[in-house]
């Protein structure tokens, strides 16, 4: 059985990428930090249409927890054959010089340190010298690696950038372990991310500076999540999909 952790798959792009995952038949953990109720709903979901999926709540910045997540699911579905690294949080939308030393660390904890705790325990699952068939990795980075997010959120933008360093450097380094990592940058998506930053209706805002003149939607997104973790992108490591209407 083909199995899927997707970190933060409560709502938003990994919600959409968990239930996509089921249809293309993936047992699906399904990660959450705090909204159990939303991530039972996506467990329900799945399960109602005849699929495999549970809901685990951890921490993905914290060790323990990300520890916890990987022996769960090693319980529940066996060797793990995909991770999408997807939970994310940015803060207040603000100038740089407003910033506190807390929330940085906040941001990079989850965004960066999150996503590399999550990258190690799926590699050693899924490594071929350990035993393992081999898997894929997609890390959910952003247009604001490439854009910088002035004024909004530098410190959400920079930790896309170290997301985009960590999908070349690791792409690399577990190539010949049989495991692919690539990379999605999203951008500006319907979801529930921009009220966190002050600003719920940021993607109708923003929507007339993107070439295709709309926000994404989660869906669109997960598609080419799902296409990256598929055979279909067999010869495809190190890679990213901007999936941001042009911007
Ligand atoms: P979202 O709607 O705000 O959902 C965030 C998800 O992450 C929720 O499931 C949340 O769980 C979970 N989460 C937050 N902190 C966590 C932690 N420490 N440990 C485990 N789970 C945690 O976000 P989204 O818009 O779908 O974004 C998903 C990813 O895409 C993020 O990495 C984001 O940076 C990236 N992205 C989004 C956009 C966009 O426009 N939406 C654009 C570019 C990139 P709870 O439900 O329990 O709170």
């Amino acid at each position: 059985m083909s199995v899927m952790i997707v970190t933060g798959g409560s709502r938003g792009i990994g919600a959409a990428t968990a239930l996509l995952a089921a249809e293309h038949g993936y047992a699906v953990v399904v990660n959450y930090l705090k909204n159990e109720t939303a991530a039972q709903v996506v467990v329900d979901k799945i399960n109602a249409s005849g699929g495999h999926a549970i809901a685990v709540a951890a921490d993905v910045s914290v060790e323990d927890d990300v520890l916890r997540l990987f022996k769960v699911t090693a319980d529940k579905f066996g060797r793990l054959t995909a991770l999408v690294n997807n939970a994310g949080i940015l803060e207040q939308q603000c100038s740089l010089q407003d910033m506190s030393a807390e929330r940085f660390v906040r941001v990079m904890n989850t965004n960066v340190v999150g996503c590399m705790l999550c990258a190690r325990e799926a590699v050693k699952v899924m490594s071929n010298v350990n035993g393992g068939s081999g898997g894929n990795i997609v890390n959910l980075s952003s247009i604001a690696a490439t854009l910088g997010a002035p004024g909004e959120y530098v410190d959400y933008a920079a930790t896309k950038g170290a997301i985009d360093s960590l999908t070349i450097g690791l792409a690399s380094e577990v190539a010949q372990l049989g495991i692919r990592v690539n990379a999605v940058r999203p951008g500006v998506i319907h979801t529930d991310i921009h009220a966190s930053g002050g600003e719920p209706g940021r993607v109708e805002r923003v929507s007339g500076s993107v070439p295709m003149q709309r926000g994404g939607t989660a869906g669109e997104v997960a598609r080419a999540i799902i296409w990256l973790v598929s055979d279909n992108a067999s010869y495809t490591t190190g890679a990213f999909i901007n999936v941001s209407g042009g911007r």
